[in-house]
């Protein structure tokens, strides 16, 4: 278990002050949990390896899970990894945005980071306040979703003190995440042959798309023999909430089977034909976006209300649909 701070993490408004003093922190060695369009996530210096050490420490993540490297110019790129052409393609379409690139990694960036591996994993953010921060720190800054290891990644200020509360002593509160999942994390150490390693709101068509090539789908159980090292958030039990997960296909003819007020239903859209306490839906009208952006919020939601079980129904097609369906595979997964 991390040591316990006895006082609670102090979550701070976005002023200059706070954020002058956030960035000094960083500066220092100190961990602040920071807003991105993704999920909350708890940022360490990424050239200070008893830093990011920290952050192994906090969030009680296994020493073989590697971190992503968030930077705020594109200029820091050549920095922190070996760049090439399919990198620079995707970074000038997608970044700044939810898109992790894969990439050799220079000496610089120090083992703890990358879990001993000769890669790295690297993404330009687009949340305002995020790069605010990050211009002020002037460092490439490593960043974990900001929750234990193993449970619901944060998508609001209030769910990182619920996890790490105890843990870090400064959050930064940018509001609720706009897109709700964790970036797609793509693999480019070799440029010719991309793939796909966590799928997330930047599709695999809309890669191979940018590429002019297939991308080739990494997330598939059997490919990933050696996950744990190539991409821990791969490993199914991450993301889980405490109760049970049941999936649904969608639309499937669950309606008729629905169970007792001790068990909660999540629809991917609001159903027309059955209503109840226990009954939710990720979105009104079955948009995928907000549906992506409800998902995490809701888990934790339905968690907390002490249900015996959480049955959810897959969304419906592919995108952003599959990155839905990856993280509530994870949910279902037991520990
Ligand atoms: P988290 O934000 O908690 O999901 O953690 C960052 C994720 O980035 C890890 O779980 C890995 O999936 C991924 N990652 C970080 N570094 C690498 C790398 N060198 N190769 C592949 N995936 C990586
Ligand atoms: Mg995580």
């Amino acid at each position: 278990m991390p040591p316990k701070r006895t006082r609670s993490a102090r979550i701070y408004r976005d002023t200059p002050r706070n954020l002058a003093r956030l960035a000094a922190a960083l500066r220092r060695g100190e961990l602040v949990a920071v807003p991105t369009e993704t999920v909350y996530g708890l940022a360490a210096n990424a050239l200070d390896a008893v830093a990011c050490g920290k952050i192994f420490t906090a969030k009680g993540r296994p020493a073989s899970d590697p971190l992503i490297v968030h930077i705020g110019h594109w200029r820091e790129l050549a920095a922190v990894a070996v760049p090439n052409d399919a990198a620079l393609r995707l970074a000038q379409e997608f970044w700044p945005g939810p898109l992790t690139i894969v990439l050799p990694k220079r000496p610089a960036v120090p083992g703890i980071v990358s879990a001993g591996l000769d890669s790295v994993a690297v993404r330009l953010p687009s949340h305002p306040l995020f790069r605010r921060l990050q211009r002020l720190a002037g460092i490439p800054l490593a960043a974990p979703s900001a929750n234990p290891f193993g449970y619901v990644s944060p998508t609001t200020a209030q769910h990182v003190r619920d996890g790490l509360g105890k843990q870090i002593a400064h959050i930064l509160d940018g509001g609720p995440t706009t897109i709700g999942l964790e970036s797609t994390i793509v693999d480019l150490r070799d440029p010719r042959h991309p793939r796909l390693l966590r799928p997330g709101a930047v599709t695999r068509a809309q890669l191979a798309q940018a590429l002019g090539c297939a991308v080739a789908d990494g997330t598939k159980r059997k490919t990933v023999e050696h996950a744990a090292q190539l991409a821990p958030g791969m490993l199914s039990r991450h993301y889980s909430p405490r109760t049970p997960v049941e999936l649904h296909a969608p639309l499937a003819p669950v309606r008729a089977r629905l169970s007792g007020p001790d068990e909660a239903w999540l629809f991917f859209a609001q159903p027309r034909d059955v209503a109840g306490k226990n009954i939710f839906a990720l979105s009104e009208h079955g948009d995928l976006r907000a549906a992506a952006k409800r998902l995490f919020g809701i888990l934790r939601q339905l968690d907390d209300a002490g249900y015996t079980r959480i049955h959810a129904e897959l969304a419906p097609g592919g995108g952003l649909a599959d990155a839905i369906n990856d993280r509530l595979r994870r949910a279902a997964s037991r520990r």
